[in-house]
């Protein structure tokens, strides 16, 4: 056994990252019998949107991967999910997550245990093409209301746009949750409260900033967080970003990530290269980022990781990404709903950046991954071509041509995040293996499989 160059500890944050995951899905089975308002939307629909009523949310996305989990644990239940959506009409092309979800309705399973929850509205954002089709078949055969977003493409720092169109993407999202709440005042009957929807809104700009925070932290030699954990961990930012307890999950966290890298404490005790990894996992099968640990590989995060639901700001001076700054660190008041509208609008078109990747060229995906390797100290990169996901794999093969050019060790494999007949783990271990050889590693210890 090669020696260990680094301490390493459990993270302390991790049991309550699953503690409040679960109780979220826990909130959504109980929100009816409670008097709660529930609804269904995708994880980029402003979640902060419906923060004006006492409410719960099944976001769709985490809840396509949650049951994609089953095809480890329970492969013929997975199935049954599966099969269901496929023999509606739904063919293997379309999103995995969707398939999933729909799979669900169709078969009255709540993944978590008892009926597929019973969901008053459908909200959701053109985040990317699936999206607003998604709701609508959903609405199609549930025969509950959908209220579409149409969340315009953007990507200004690259692009160049003036403060003039700016200015007008802003207006004409702040316009679109001005209508959505009125259209969900009217759906249930309830009137909206704009207190708690401002703190709603203050609670998604902190949770987002927080996360890139954390993913900053990640710089650090050695990490101190591996890929592998950081997926448990910015699933709370998707699922709950508006959420007291959520906020209060990131402060804690980040605390704890600066006291590991102040202590040099590391994720990978063998840290010996880092890597950087593209488009949601196959998350079946997330022994491969333990198989890249016994050659004292980290996988330090990736765009998607980072991104999704971290608030990102780009610094022109330095031409690169930092933590956004929230309406509270720049001592901005919110008092009102239509201040919290603009502000919900600005945050979203201002940070996020997987939203760039999905709807825009891929000039800024790409200098954002180059940005990565430069300041998270990268030496290759391995990019999931995820059957399962039209949205970020858009553009794949250009970021891998990018990378060859620049000089980066670069495989990529192909899969789907969602669906394990899209996987071939032997084939791609094998890949994984000659990759680490073309990056001089050479394995320090035996992988064994599910530790
Ligand atoms: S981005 Fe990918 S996973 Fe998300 S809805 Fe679109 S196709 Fe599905």
């Amino acid at each position: 056994m090669v020696e260990k160059k680094y301490k390493t500890a459990p993270l302390k944050s991790w049991d309550k990252a699953k503690e409040i995951r679960l109780n979220i899905y826990k909130e959504i089975a109980e929100a009816k019998s409670k008097g709660k308002v529930l609804l269904g939307g995708g994880a980029e629909s402003l979640i902060a949107l419906p923060t004006g009523f006492d409410y719960a949310m099944l976001v769709g996305e985490p809840y396509g991967a949650a049951i994609s989990y089953l095809a480890k644990s329970d492969p013929d239940e997975y199935m049954k999910y599966v099969e269901a959506s496929e023999h509606a009409g739904y063919p293997r092309d379309l999103c995995a997550y969707m398939r999933n979800y729909i799979g669900s309705i169709l078969r009255d399973k709540y993944v978590f245990g008892g009926p597929f929850p019973k969901i008053d509205f459908y909200l959701q954002a053109g985040f990317c093409d699936t999206h607003s089709k998604w709701y609508q078949a959903v609405s199609d055969i549930t025969g509950r209301p959908y209220f579409s977003l149409d969340l315009v493409p953007f990507d200004w720092e690259i692009e160049g746009e003036s403060e003039k169109t700016k200015d007008l993407k802003r207006k004409y999202i702040v316009d679109q949750i001005h209508e959505a709440i009125a259209w969900m005042e009217k759906q249930t009957g309830r009137e909206f409260n704009d207190e708690t929807f401002i703190q709603g809104v203050l609670n998604e700009c902190e949770s987002t900033s927080l996360w890139a925070k954390v993913c900053i932290a990640n710089r650090a030699i050695p990490a101190p967080l591996d890929e592998k954990t950081m997926l448990s961990l910015y699933v709370l930012a998707v699922i709950g970003r508006p959420r007291n307890d959520v906020v209060e999950f990131y402060r804690e966290l980040l605390d704890e990530v600066e006291d590991r890298v102040a202590n040099q404490i590391a994720a990978n005790p063998y840290e010996t290269a880092r890597i950087i990894t593209d488009s949601q996992p196959p998350w079946f099968a997330l022994d491969l980022f333990r198989l890249l640990e016994t050659y004292g590989v980290v996988s330090v995060g990736a765009h998607y990781t980072f991104g999704l639901s971290g608030g990102w700001e780009y610094d022109e001076e330095n031409k690169t990404w930092e933590a956004g700054k929230t309406p509270q660190e720049k001592g901005v008041e919110v008092k009102t709903r239509d201040e919290a509208a603009n502000v919900l609008a600005d945050w979203w078109l201002r940070t996020g950046t997987v939203c760039r990747g999905v709807r825009h060229s891929g000039a800024g995906k790409i200098q954002r991954i180059m940005d990565m390797v430069d300041r998270w100290k990268v030496d290759g990169a391995i990019v999931h071509l995820n059957r399962g996901c039209e949205g970020t794999s858009l553009g794949q093969m250009d970021i891998v041509s990018s990378l060859l050019e620049r000089g980066l060790p670069t495989m990529t494999y192909e899969g789907n995040h969602a669906d394990p007949r899209e996987y071939d783990e032997n084939r791609t271990f094998a890949r994984i293996e000659s990759f680490m050889e073309t990056m001089g590693l050479k394995q320090l210890y035996e992988f064994k499989k599910g530790e």
